[in-house]
C-alpha cells in the first residue's frame, strides 16, 4: 500500500480494478453546495476521475438511528433540507437521482447481524446531495443511504464497512460523508486551526495510513482528544465505515486536507486499487 495526497496524484495512480474505490468526503458547511469552493471543485474533479459506479451507497453523518441500521429502499429518494437559517436558494435545490431498491434490500440482508431494517421515509440528506451534486451533477447514478447506529460503539462501524466491502465487486461506490474533526462549538469564522483539531486530524491520518483501524476505534487510547474533536461522534462514524471497507492492498489518497473555521477538518480520502 502507498499513500499520496491530492487529486492529481489520484488521477495518475488510479488503475483499472475489479473493485470500486471507497471514498470518504469531509462535507463541512451546506454552503459548499451553493458556492464555488476548493472543496466543490475537488468533488467535481473526483466524480470525473472515478470509474463510473452502478450505484452509490452513502453513509451520511446526518442519518442517525438508535439500535438499528436502516437502509433506504425507496425508488425515488426525496431531497432533505436538514439545516436552518441558510439562503433560500439552498432550500430550492433538489437532487433527483433514482434509488436502488433491489440493491438496498440486498444490503438489509448483508447487514442482518447489525439489526438492519428497510426504510422508505428518509431519502437524501445534505451529507449526500450537497456533495453528490458535484460528483454526479446529472443525478443519473442510483443512490441510497444507510443510517449510522448511534448506540453502537466505534468498532461496530468499522465492522459494517468490512461487511459492505463485498459490494465493491458489484460496481457499487461506497461513500462516507462526515468530517474527521467536527466541533461546532469551537468554530469561528476565519480562525486558524486549533491545536486539538490539528492533533486529531493528524492522528487519524497517521493511523489510517498504518491501517491501524483498532486505534481509530480505541476510546481509551484517544482519551480527551476524541470528545474535543467530536462532542458527538456522528460526523466521525462514516469515516470508520470507509476505513473498514478498505482492503489491505488498496492504495490510499488524501484530498482537501484543510481545517476550516478552526475546528472542522475537511480531510477526505479515497482507497483504490487492486
Ligand atoms: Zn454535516
Amino acid at each position: 500500500m502507498t499513500t499520496a495526497t491530492t487529486l492529481d496524484a489520484l488521477r495518475d495512480r488510479l488503475r483499472p480494478s475489479a473493485r470500486m474505490p471507497v471514498v470518504f468526503l469531509g462535507h463541512g458547511s451546506p454552503m459548499n453546495a451553493l458556492q464555488d469552493t476548493a472543496y466543490s471543485r475537488a468533488w467535481r474533479d473526483l466524480g470525473a476521475t472515478l470509474p463510473r459506479p452502478q450505484a452509490i451507497l452513502v453513509v451520511s453523518a446526518h442519518w442517525m438511528t438508535k439500535g438499528t441500521t436502516l437502509v433506504d429502499v425507496s425508488a425515488l429518494p426525496r431531497t432533505i433540507h436538514d439545516f436552518r437559517n441558510f439562503p433560500q436558494a439552498l432550500y430550492e435545490m433538489t437532487y433527483p437521482a433514482p434509488g436502488a431498491p433491489d440493491l438496498a434490500r440486498d444490503v438489509v440482508s448483508l447487514l442482518a447481524s447489525h439489526n438492519s431494517a428497510e426504510d422508505d421515509s428518509w431519502g437524501l440528506d445534505h451529507g449526500s446531495w450537497a456533495v453528490l451534486k458535484f460528483l454526479y451533477p446529472e443525478a443519473d447514478v442510483p443512490v441510497f443511504q444507510v443510517s449510522i447506529d448511534m448506540s453502537a460503539d466505534l468498532d461496530h462501524h468499522i465492522e459494517i464497512g468490512r461487511t459492505l466491502a463485498d459490494l465493491r465487486k458489484r460496481g457499487v461506490l461506497i461513500m462516507g460523508s462526515g468530517n474527521i474533526v467536527h466541533n461546532l462549538r469551537r468554530m469561528s469564522p476565519g480562525a486558524a486551526p486549533q491545536d486539538f483539531a490539528v492533533a486529531f486530524d493528524s492522528f487519524f491520518a497517521d493511523r489510517l495510513e498504518a491501517r491501524d483501524h483498532a486505534a481509530l476505534a480505541d476510546r481509551v487510547a484517544m482519551g480527551s482528544l476524541l470528545p474535543e474533536a467530536h462532542p458527538t461522534v456522528d460526523h466521525y462514524l462514516p469515516a470508520l465505515t470507509i476505513a473498514g471497507a478498505s482492503g489491505p492492498d488498496d492504495d490510499l489518497t488524501f484530498m482537501t486536507d484543510a481545517i476550516d473555521l478552526g475546528s472542522v477538518s475537511m480531510r477526505s480520502f479515497v482507497f483504490h486499487g487492486a
